[in-house]
Order: structure tokens, then sequence, then C-alpha cells
């Protein structure tokens, strides 16, 4: 690949090969067939479809939202043909065996292409990456039936998916759901109820939509224990696989977004004529369980779809403070003296710097997160099994904190073109529109934290943790053979001591009664958690980049320089935030606990 607009393909190539070492994958069986060529092949295949069909629309798909036209969703005719390219080249069925004509790749391979995909338009991105969450999801749960008639076509690109979860009243609390599914003598249920913010809710795309949606069959326990999951297709599925009569799904109106405006989120009403046909997936009232298992990859997802608009800024306004000359030093007196570049600007590097470590931080993270879901076909159990939990406790952060920073990112973009960042005629305020999206969905960032602190951190006597502990504690180890990181390596170290010691004191005060004080304070420790995280990796980054460092080539040294210095960077302005977070967590402070509703 080329310089391209998408991605800094080098820090690509270096975070899976030179760090991750993905060509371990091609041992197990599965990828087999696999080489870091045919992983290569299908990054370049992406890259080429993501520049020619997708990049081209993302300004156009942003200005011309999709409308409602005699109830029917129509969109700029661009996103069909940017479908047609990617279900084409097989991107559909990226994950799929290859006896149902998939690419039997791994899922880290298969991120890296969707960054660029999302990179270049995360509006049209949005109808196959959910088509194949739907098709995932019905791999593991559904019957062979169910597999054949409903996950197939999606496979094949013929037909699209939602995930329904969210109602008017039911966001984040999905307990609260109030969709009912009522048995039939056959089998089969009828669906009755409302859902909101379906994203690819309608549309023309495909021969169908297969709808995956949370409902409560009638007589199930309260809570989120009641919660069943059902295939509800647009169109009813014969038995034979034919294409039946339209079902009883009604687009009841479309909703107007901030951005990702290409992608059609929709309100749908199911059952008005009391004959929306549903299949169950799975067993009764385990329909939440079914969904969270997917979860993991979509909040990983959401996550590096985040930090791929943080990316897209952070090369755009690079590009801009290479190119656009103002001002002069603070010590340069002679105002006949030529404008310096923005970059010469200690305070533009500050920012550049800041979004690097942010962007390249939270890539990595989220690459390894990927792998840790390849190691689930590991012949290794011990291997599986840690892999599982850190995955665990990585995902909230990965989503949250990669969300959270990459929208940082995005206003440093902004910032760096000034006047200019914040107008339409510059792409910067595009990418930030697009990615405020990504602290909101697949669970808030705020219910992510919630997540962390009062589960992920503390479960199973918080294995997980003390596994990730480890992680930071060899990389410390292996850093501090090379001199110039020792003082980084011990750093870190004391950074991850504290995270430990501020987890035994929160989940002591919990235990002590104190839950809703403790977790009062979970943002904070979501910001170590995140921090500590971030810090672990550009520190391993480092640690390859100084090995590599002498035998580089001219074009490699500065790579391995940069990567040293954002490390630097981040050591010095960011880890030591991770102090005061621990502070107010340790100490449960009880400042936003305690006021008080009247008080505002
Ligand atoms: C563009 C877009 C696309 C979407 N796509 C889909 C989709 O395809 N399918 C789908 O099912 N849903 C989808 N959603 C819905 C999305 O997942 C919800 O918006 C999200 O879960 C939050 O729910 P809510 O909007 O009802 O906010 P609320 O749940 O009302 O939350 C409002 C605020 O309160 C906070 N809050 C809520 N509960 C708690 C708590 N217990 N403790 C502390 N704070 C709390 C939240 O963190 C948030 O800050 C989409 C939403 C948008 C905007």
């Amino acid at each position: 690949m080329s310089a391209s607009p998408l991605t800094d393909r080098r820090h690509l190539d270096f975070t899976l090969y030179e760090l991750l070492g993905v060509e371990r994958l091609t041992t197990y069986p599965r990828f087999a067939e696999h080489s870091r060529d045919t992983f290569d092949a299908a990054i370049e295949l992406a890259h080429q479809i993501a520049v020619e069909k997708f990049l081209p629309h993302n300004r156009k798909g942003d200005l011309n939202e999709p409308r409602m036209v005699d109830g029917r969703v129509e969109l700029i005719p661009e996103i069909a043909e940017a479908m047609d390219a990617f279900n084409g080249a097989g991107f559909c069925a990226a994950l799929a065996d290859y006896e149902q004509g998939g690419m039997q790749l791994p899922f880290v391979v298969t991120q890296a292409c969707d960054s660029l995909f999302s990179a270049a338009n995360a509006g049209t991105i949005a109808y196959p990456a959910l088509a194949r969450a739907a098709a995932n999801l019905l791999a593991v749960y559904g019957t062979e039936d169910q597999k054949r008639r409903y996950m197939q076509p999606i496979i094949e690109g013929r037909y699209y998916g939602t995930m329904c979860l969210s109602e008017p009243q039911a966001g984040s609390s999905l307990s609260d759901i109030k969709t009912r599914a009522i048995p039939q003598p056959d089998g089969s249920y009828r669906i009755v109820g409302a859902k909101m913010w379906i994203s690819a809710g309608d549309h023309e795309l495909g021969e169908n939509i297969v709808h995956l949606l949370l409902a409560k069959i009638d007589g199930a326990p309260a809570g989120v224990r009641g919660i069943s999951l059902f295939i509800v297709p647009r169109w009813r599925v014969n038995a034979d696989g034919s294409r039946g009569e339209r079902n009883d799904v009604q687009l009841a109106g479309l909703n107007h977004k901030m951005g990702q405006r290409g992608s059609v989120n929709t309100f749908l009403k199911f059952g008005e004529n009391d004959d929306c046909h549903a299949e169950l997936v799975g067993k009764p009232h385990h329909g939440l369980s079914y969904m969270f298992h997917m979860m993991n990859e979509e909040r990983i997802g959401v996550g590096m779809g985040a930090v791929q608009q943080g990316s897209l800024g952070y090369q755009y306004s690079l590009k801009y403070a290479r190119e656009r000359r103002q001002g002069r030093h603070p010590d340069q007196k002679d105002p006949t003296a030529s404008p310096v570049t923005l970059i010469e600007h200690a305070d533009i590097r500050r920012m550049l710097l800041m979004q690097k470590c942010y962007i390249e931080g939270a890539q990595v993270l989220g690459f390894y997160a990927s792998m840790l879901v390849d190691h689930a076909l590991d012949s290794d159990e011990t291997l599986r099994s840690e892999s599982h939990q850190l995955l665990e406790l990585l995902t909230p952060i990965i989503k949250a904190w990669g969300s959270d920073y990459a929208l940082k990112a995005n206003e440093l973009a902004i910032q760096i073109l000034g006047g200019y960042g914040y107008t339409r005629d510059y792409p910067v305020e595009q990418c930030y529109r697009d990615n405020r999206i990504n602290p909101i969905h697949e669970g808030t960032n705020g219910i992510q934290a919630l997540d962390l602190l009062g589960r992920k951190a503390m479960m199973d006597g918080g294995a997980a943790l003390k596994l990730l502990l480890g992680k930071v504690a060899a990389t410390c180890a292996e850093a501090a053979q090379i001199e110039t990181l020792r003082p980084l390596a011990a750093q870190l170290a004391a950074a991850a001591e504290l995270a430990g010691k501020t987890t035994r004191i929160a989940g002591q005060r919990m235990a002590a009664g104190e839950v809703r004080q403790v977790l009062a304070n979970a943002q904070h420790y979501m910001q170590l958690m995140g921090h500590l995280s971030i810090a672990w990796v550009w520190l391993w980054q480092a640690t390859v980049a100084a090995r590599a460092l002498p035998g580089a080539n001219a074009v490699d040294q500065p790579f391995y320089e940069g990567k040293l210095q954002a490390c630097r960077f981040f050591y010095a302005t960011e880890l030591p935030l991770v102090e005061h977070a621990a502070k107010l967590v340790s100490q449960v402070d009880d400042t936003a606990y305690a006021m008080q509703d009247e008080w505002f």
C-alpha cells in the first residue's frame, strides 16, 4: 500500500507483525491456508475498495442523509455501489468458513480491513458491519435451519441484518424492554412492540433484512432473565429458503443524526397488525446472554472505529501543520523573517503528539484484544482461558477509553486547523461529528465504566486484573534491560502497583456496603485503567523500536524515533494523571455522590 489518506500503513504493519506477530495464527488449523501474504492481500484489497468506493461519497453521504419516501428509505446510489464492491470482494464473509464461501480470516485481520472501511466512510460501513454481526451471532446460536435460511444469505451479501435492542423507554436499561413475544401453537412467535435507534433498520440494499430482536415471552420472569432473542425477517423466508410475504414490520420514522449521516437510523414498529412472525434463537430467556456473547467483538469494533476517525483527523492535521505557515518562534524578533510552518510551533507539536499517543496507543490495544479473540482457537487451554479473561477486562477499556480519547484527538485536529477546522470546507469537523456517537452506542461509556469497576475488575477475585498486571510487569522487565527505557519501566511498574492497590481498596469498600459511593468514581477508575493500559502498550512499542533502531534503514529510523519520543511524551504528560484518578477512587470521593438534586 502506498501513502494512504486512511491510515499510517507503517504503524499498521508494525502493530500486526513486529509487535503482535499475527503470522503465528497460521499455526492454527483454521488459518493454516493463510500466510502473511494472504493477510496483506486482504488488507491491500480492503484499502483499494475503501479508497475507490467508500471514501469518494463520504462527504456526499454526510450532506444527503437518508430520506423516507412513500414509506421506503432512499439512500444515495453510491452506498449500493460500495456494497457491491464490498460483497463482491467477499468482505461480507471475511470471518466465515470456506465451505460457506467465506475467507476464514482471523478476527484481528478483519479488524485491520474494517479499520480502513470505517476510516473511509463511517456511515456506509455500518450496513455490512451490522449484517456481519447478525451472521456471527446466528453462526453460534442458530439452528442448522436458521443458519441456512438467514445466516447464509448474509454471508453471500444478499441479506442484511440489524440488532434491535433499544426501545424509546429502555436504552441503557434493557431489563425494562416492553416488546412482547406471543407463543403460537406451531412453536413460532408473534412480536408486538417498538424498537428505537435501529441502525440500518430499513433500506433496499439487499433482498431482505434479518432483525435480531430482544423481546419478552408472555409470562417470562421480570428483568434481564426474562429476555429472549428472536429472528424477525423483514420479508418472511419459506422453508426452502425462498422469500415469502412481507412481514408486519413498519418503518415508523427516521432519526436525524449529528454524524454518520449516511447510515439510516430508524424507529421500527413490530406487529401493528398482529402479524409479525418471529423465530426464537436458542433457549427462551437466554437472549441477553447470547447478545452479550457477541458484545466483546462488537465493542472492540466500536472502539476501533472511533480510533479510526481519530486517526483520520490526526493524519489530516499533521499534513496541514506541515503545509500552513503562520507566525514565528517566540524569540524571533525580526518581523520580515518568513513565517514558520505550524509544525514548528511547540504547542502544535504537543497537540500532534497527544493525538499520536491516543490513536496509536488505542490501535495497538484494540488489535491486541482482537488477537485475544482469535486465541479462542489455540490448542493451549491456559492461553485460551487467560485470553478470554483479559478480553473481558480490556473490552470496556477499548470501547470507552478508545472512543473518549479518539474524540479528544478529533478536537485537537480541529484546533490545529484553527478557524478553518471549524468550517465544513475541511474534513476534521465531520470526523468529530461522525465520531461523537461512539461514546454513546453499544453501551454508553458511563455504563462501560460501571462494568469495568463493578464487574470486570472484581470477577474471579480480580483474576483478569492480575493477568493484565502480569503482562505489564513482563513488559517492564523487558524495557528495563534497555538503559534509556529503565526510568519509564520504573514509572509504569509504580502505576501498575497503584492500580492493583486501588482496585483492592475499591473491592473492600464495596464489600463493606459502599457500592454506590465506590461506583460513583467509576469514571476515574476508567481513566486510571485506560491510561495504565495505554502506557503499557507504549512501553511495549518503545522496547521493540529501541531494539530495531540500530539496524534501521533511513525510512524506518524516523519511524522508530517517533515511537520512542511519543512514549516519553505520554509518560511525561499523561501517565502521571493516574495518581490523581487513583486517589479519587481509593478515597471514595463522594462529592458527586453527595450532591443533592435541589442544589443544582
Ligand atoms: C446513532 C445511534 C445508533 C444506534 N444504533 C442502535 C442499534 O442499531 N440497535 C440498538 O438496539 N440500539 C441502538 N442505539 C441505541 C443506543 O445503544 C442507546 O442510545 C444507548 O444504549 C443509550 O440509551 P439511551 O439513548 O436510552 O440513553 P439512556 O439510557 O437514557 O442514558 C442517558 C444517560 O444516562 C446514563 N445512564 C443511564 N443509566 C445509567 C446508570 N444505571 N448509571 C449511570 N448512568 C446511567 C447514560 O450513561 C447516559 O449518559 C443507537 C443509538 C444511536 C444514537
